[in-house]
């Protein structure tokens, strides 16, 4: 156990400090799912990176006309196929309001 700590350690240190990772070192680091380490050496690369005190951010937005979808990705938890009751498809005029409250906002 302590082995696959200091490795996945090792690793991190590796990628934080702007080494490249080799494809196997990568899928190491995925596979040992420790999120909040991750999230620490990328927060490390971060501020390697931009070391000024601080962040600027993108704020999106998508507007679906629909959640219908039969691409089924694992993941998706907004997707409802074809049929169901939950499904729907906004019409334009409705389009239209959500891109004006959209414009308004910003
Ligand atoms: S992410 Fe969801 S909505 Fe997008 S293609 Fe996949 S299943 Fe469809």
């Amino acid at each position: 156990m302590w082995t696959l700590v200091s490795t996945i350690a090792k690793l991190l240190d590796k990628g934080a400090a702007g080494e490249r990772l080799t494809p196997e070192e990568g899928l190491a680091l995925l596979e040992s799912a420790d999120l909040a380490a991750l999230g620490w050496a990328a927060d490390r690369t971060t501020r390697r990176l931009h070391p000024e005190n601080y962040r600027t951010y993108n704020i999106d937005r998508n507007i679906n006309y629909t959640n219908v979808c039969s691409a089924v990705c694992d993941f998706c938890a907004f997707y409802r196929k074809p049929k169901s009751p939950e499904g729907y498809v906004l019409d334009r005029q409705e389009l239209l309001q959500k891109i004006q409250e959209r414009c308004k906002a910003e």
